[in-house]
């Protein structure tokens, strides 16, 4: 790569609520009658390019969506999309946003129009009860999101959300954050983070080696691996306290609180797979995470 081309929703409608009405609750997707419990993802999504290349990695997230259930819903929690408060889209037709720059033309051309879905951005805003939850009308789909969905459902056919990331919080009130949302995953939603867990721009090793990583982003990444493996999440809520091979990881959260997310939304004991375990660009790693 060249340097350019860089309710409890709502305590969930009460259990007294059967599945046939739950699923008349969604009947506006394609929803199955009887919802498994969802996968959680955190992706790390790299380079924008990923949207529009055939490579090992955009080949796994085709993968993804031709191997887990399908979701009537997929919700993005994106490194690229941080504000003030939370938000939630609510806008019928998210627009596809390219928020990159110096990239070819051919990436400013996609457009991934999978519609929105104003009622389900309001059950995620009712899901969340600690904090109040906005409705975005401005937004859409950033590169988080879309360079990676777009492999997964080519045919844009279901309603993709994104939940905003309020950057003046900490790391542990995004992963409690995130537990509001885990009555979700009955009923459809797939939940993704999407940020990269090793994510320094300012040490970018360009011309390098594809899956060149310096000694101290593999060794950060290889001890992020072991405490998510073991479910020691609190050492990764604790990431600045963890020297300086973790700072140079880490240099601002934007790119990590994204797997607080998905950490947040796992249950003890679940099944947990990583793959795309590889560095990239000397200072990045594409490590990603399903949990379920
Ligand atoms: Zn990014």
């Amino acid at each position: 790569m060249k340097r350019k081309e860089f309710i409890q929703m709502a305590s969930v409608l009460p259990l007294a609520f059967g599945l046939t009405s739950l699923h008349k609750w969604y009947s506006d997707v394609p929803t199955a009658e009887e919802s498994p419990l969802m996968p959680v993802l955190f992706i790390g999504h790299g380079s924008p390019m990923n949207g529009i290349e055939d490579n090992p990695i955009s080949k796994s997230w085709k993968n993804l969506g031709e191997t887990i259930p399908q979701p009537g819903m997929v919700l993005v929690v994106s490194a690229h999309w941080l504000t003030k408060g939370s938000h939630v889209t609510a806008m019928e037709k998210p627009r596809t946003i390219y928020d990159f720059g110096g990239f070819p033309d051919e990436l400013y051309q996609v457009k991934y129009p999978a519609p929105g879905s104003p009622k389900m951005a309001d059950e995620v805003k009712n899901a969340i009860t600690t904090t109040p939850v906005g409705l975005d009308h401005e937004w859409g789909l950033d590169h988080g999101t879309w360079t990676i969905v777009r492999h997964m459902y080519p045919n844009a056919d279901i309603p993709v959300l994104q939940l905003s990331i309020d950057y003046g919080r900490d790391a542990t009130y995004h992963f409690r954050l995130a537990a509001e949302l885990g009555a979700l995953r009955k009923r459809g939603v797939l939940i993704i983070g999407s940020g990269n867990a090793v994510h320094n721009l300012s040490k970018i090793a360009f011309g390098s080696k594809p899956d060149f990583g310096y000694d101290w982003a593999i060794q950060a990444n290889e001890e992020m691996k072991s405490f998510i493996l073991d479910g020691n999440y609190k050492e990764m809520l604790t990431y600045q306290n963890k020297g300086s091979h973790w700072q140079l990881a880490i240099p601002s959260p934007d790119h990590y609180y994204p797997l607080m997310y998905t950490l947040g939304l796992t249950k003890p004991g679940e099944k947990v797979e990583v793959f795309n375990d590889t560095p990239t660009l000397g200072s990045i790693a594409m490590t990603s995470y399903k949990f379920g």
